[in-house]
């Protein structure tokens, strides 16, 4: 049986007595999910929480995927693997009249969603997860709480945590280099 944890059963709550109706299922992640430079593994695992509320014709689908990700520092380059939770909420269809109804107020509109459907008493949340961690993820992660070169520098009043941040390690020589000379030039005029 498929693992997908973003495939859930909306049976219980399409065909029960109308209350919503709350699953969980962990499972490997079908696919990368996120931007660029950092987002959840193909094969990660992914444990999926999901609240079905029945709508009149649909559902309604409040979900949250916790998985670690793995990405990658901009700073400094090193592995990152924070555990995150991303939440959607998405409306899916059970019936073309639910379709039709909703197609005319997105005409209305112009934003020309498609409401997914409900096939076979299953809703897939996949889309709504990758469409959400595209938003939320970081373009340009880094390391929490800094970059471990960060921590280390003692940090001198005047002079910016920004500034120190944005060296980049290649440059570290040639900073060295013009810091020895500024060196010279200041202990001399102390106190002038
Ligand atoms: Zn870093």
């Amino acid at each position: 049986m498929a693992t997908n944890p973003f495939l859930v059963d909306v049976s219980a709550a399409v065909h029960g007595d109308g209350l919503p109706v709350t699953t969980s299922h962990t499972g490997p992640s079908p696919s990368r999910i996120g931007p660029e430079m950092i987002a959840i593994p193909e094969g990660q695992d992914v444990t999926v929480e999901a609240t079905v509320t029945p709508l009149g014709g649909g559902v309604l689908v409040d979900a949250t995927a916790t998985a670690q990700l793995k990405g990658q520092c901009v700073r400094c380059l090193r592995e990152l693997t924070p555990t995150e939770t991303i939440t959607v909420s998405q409306v899916f269809s059970g019936s073309d009249d639910f379709i039709t109804g909703d197609a005319e107020v997105a005409e209305d509109d112009g934003s020309g969603d498609d409401v997914p459907k409900i096939v076979d008493d299953i809703v897939d949340l996949e889309q709504s997860f990758v469409d959400e961690a595209g938003l939320n993820l970081p373009f340009n992660p880094v390391c929490e709480p800094a970059c471990p070169e960060d921590s280390d520098v003692p940090g001198p009043d005047g002079i910016s945590g920004e500034e120190n941040d944005l060296v980049d390690p290649r440059w570290a020589g040639l900073e060295k280099f013009l810091a020895a000379e500024d060196g010279d030039g200041s202990s001399s005029d102390s106190d002038k």
